[in-house]
């Protein structure tokens, strides 16, 4: 992606950035993009040495990778502390990580169902928790939510993930009513269907049939959702709190 002239250029210069979910994906797109604004980006997956190598390669310098579960809060607590530690205080909180266990209503399991809300909602209430204390007394602090079109509209198959993103959405909402005072946005970005490997499952019958429903003709791609966070992470966007911006080629409106 290219920058929008040279006012955008590094905007995020002398910030802080935790990605979670940056080592591949959406997340590894968002976490390249706010790299090239500047920021010295904690690049978050469950495994340490898999989230040190793509912070290796982020352009830029300072990046680092951490191993955490998210959905575990004692971890993610001492994961904040060793970041702010190493990088200094989080000033853009980005919630991407995320995962399916898709199966109809009926057979999905009790295990199906904790496992997503614990990564996919759970996730984001332990960072947010441990970084909103330390934002709130900066009076700034930028937190974004990559929720998905399905938290919109719900979806087949997908009742625990549609569940876990649509928790998302009313968990930015409260988020943002709470901390506007202090300075500290929060934001979702929705996006449709990007081309990741959470996506690349699909036949090709079923991607096409997808395309085809789609106004602007195409799957996503990480880089279309990261420029949207960047624009939220960014001066630009101070004036807003509490939205959700759908990324989906137009498929909901
Ligand atoms: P991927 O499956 O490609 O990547 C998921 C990322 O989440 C990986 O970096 C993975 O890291 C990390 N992750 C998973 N579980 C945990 C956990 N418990 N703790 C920490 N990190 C974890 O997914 P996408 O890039 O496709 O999706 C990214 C986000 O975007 C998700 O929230 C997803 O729901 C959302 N989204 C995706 C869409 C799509 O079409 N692809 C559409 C709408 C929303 P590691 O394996 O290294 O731990």
């Amino acid at each position: 992606m290219t920058d929008n002239g040279k006012e955008a250029a590094r905007e995020l210069a002398g910030q802080v950035a935790l990605v979670t979910g940056g080592t591949r994906g959406i997340g590894r797109g968002i976490a390249e993009e706010l790299a090239r604004a500047g920021a010295r980006v904690a690049v978050v997956g469950r495994d340490e040495g898999r989230a040190a190598a793509t912070a290796a390669e982020l352009p830029g310098g300072g990046h680092r990778g951490y191993g955490c579960d998210v959905s575990e809060s004692a971890a993610v607590n001492a994961l904040v502390e060793r970041v702010e530690a190493d990088l200094g205080p989080v000033d853009v909180l980005v919630n991407n990580a995320g995962i399916t266990e898709d199966n109809l209503l009926i057979r999905l399991s009790d295990e199906d169902w904790d496992r997503v809300l614990d990564t996919n909602l759970r996730g984001a209430f332990n960072t947010i928790r441990a970084v909103a204390r330390g934002m709130m007394r900066r009076r700034s602090g930028r937190i974004i939510n990559v929720t998905s079109v399905v938290g919109l509209v719900g979806n087949k198959g997908q009742a625990n993930y549609a569940a876990s993103k649509a928790g998302l959405i009313g968990l930015t909402k409260a988020v943002a009513k709470e901390l506007a005072s202090r300075g500290v946005l929060c934001n979702a970005v929705a996006p449709g269907y990007i081309d990741t490997e959470m996506t690349a499952a699909l036949a090709p019958a079923v991607r096409e049939e997808l395309a085809a429903r789609i106004p602007l003709g195409r799957l996503g791609t990480a880089e279309d959702v990261a420029g949207v966070v960047r624009f939220l992470a960014g001066p630009g966007a101070r004036y807003i709190t509490g939205q959700v911006i759908v990324v989906d080629g137009g498929m909901v409106m």
